[in-house]
């Protein structure tokens, strides 16, 4: 019994101990994060300037710019109704509602391709690139 009533104060500690390092994980994995992710964005950002053949940075020239495709689809999105019911008693609150409810509408997907071009003039290097763009409307529109 001694050596559980000798251990007890320990366990405490260690307890707390255990808390504090805990604390300090999440707290430096929060920091990091921050510190981190600009980082990341920066790092992305400086590596899409780079040419794919001679890998110098900040070779990236913007040659032309096309849509490659565009097409009409369907999309079932969520939409909410905001409305309120107005009382006829002057006491009485007016009430606010929302509906949920789902929607079948036209988007329009875009695909646009991107030419690029090395500016070194001895690499030359020509590539393209797409990006998917996509916002509701009609073709017809
Ligand atoms: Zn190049």
């Amino acid at each position: 019994m001694k050596l559980f009533t000798d251990f007890v104060p320990h366990l405490l500690f260690y307890g707390f101990l255990l808390l504090a390092a805990l604390f300090v994980l999440v707290l430096l994995l929060w920091v990091l994060g921050l510190t981190f992710s600009p980082f990341v964005w920066l790092t992305t950002k400086l590596l899409k300037t780079r040419c794919p053949e001679c890998k110098g940075f900040f070779k990236r020239k913007l040659v032309d710019s096309e849509t490659s495709d565009k097409r009409e689809v369907l999309r079932t999105v969520n939409r909410v109704d905001h409305g309120v019911l107005y009382s006829n008693n002057l006491l009485a609150l007016n009430h606010g509602f929302e509906i949920n409810r789902q929607e079948q509408v036209a988007f329009v997907e875009e695909t646009f391709t991107h030419t690029w071009q090395c500016k070194d003039p001895a690499c030359g290097h020509k590539w393209q690139t797409q990006e998917f763009h996509g916002y509701e409307g009609s073709l017809d529109s």
